[in-house]
């Protein structure tokens, strides 16, 4: 049952850290009786599929983008988005300031690190986001707010790792809040941990995590 399964969860996360449900594949029904116990941050990882429910489903739902974002899927994303977490590349920097303008909406968005052995994990080394974010950055994006970061750590079961992974990803954090983002209020969020890490994800420091199989299989 999704509302045990939601029970559960919630028994895990503190109420400082953001329960992202992640709802790619869910039918409505399901998403709407997570919505009925009371959840309002659902997260989908397909342009299409995230801006068809956003638009069948209750208006008070805030939806995330947390998937790989090709550039010319992001006019369809930007319209139902109130958070991208996986800004990975600069041709997504410069599509989302473009469709944003046009929208004349600013974006909220979390800038991907990859940290991960696996290579196919997608995002910018912490050196490459350094650097992309202090070179004028807000002058170059004015439609695209930083609100932190986001990374996955690798798909294994050494725990260690894992932690290490997670480690990384806050540093980086904290070298950019240090620096580039000191005083920055809106430069707050770490988004990291899944189902299978998330506890982990919150022991080093996830202010959001992104819940998916643990809630709805
Ligand atoms: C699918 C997905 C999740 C959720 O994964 P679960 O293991 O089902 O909790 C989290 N983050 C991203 C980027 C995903 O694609």
């Amino acid at each position: 049952m999704i509302k045990d399964n939601l029970q559960i969860v919630h028994n895990d996360v503190p109420e400082n850290v953001l329960l992202v449900c992640v709802s790619k594949f869910q039918s409505n029904d399901k998403i709407l009786e997570a919505y009925n116990y009371g959840e309002r941050c659902f997260g989908e990882n397909r342009p299409q599929e995230m801006k068809e429910k956003a638009e069948s489903l209750p208006s008070d739902i805030k939806w995330h983008f947390i998937g790989n974002l090709q550039t010319n899927k992001v006019k369809m994303v930007i319209p139902h988005a109130s958070l991208i977490h996986s800004v990975s590349n600069d041709r997504l920097l410069d599509e989302i300031e473009r469709i944003s303008a046009k929208f004349d909406k600013v974006l909220n968005v979390l800038i991907e690190v990859h940290v991960a052995q696996e290579e196919s994990k997608h995002g910018f080394s912490p050196e490459e986001a350094v650097s992309i974010l202090s070179d004028d950055f807000a002058n170059k994006f004015p439609h695209i707010n930083v609100c932190g970061i986001m990374g996955m750590a690798s798909l294994t079961d050494n725990e260690t790792q894992i932690r290490n992974e997670f480690k990384a990803i806050k540093n980086t954090f904290n070298t950019l809040k240090n620096s580039i983002f000191q005083g920055k209020d809106d430069f707050k969020e770490i988004s990291m941990g899944m189902s299978g890490d998330y506890k982990i994800a919150i022991e080093e420091g996830a202010t959001i995590v992104r819940i998916g199989s643990k809630i709805f299989l």
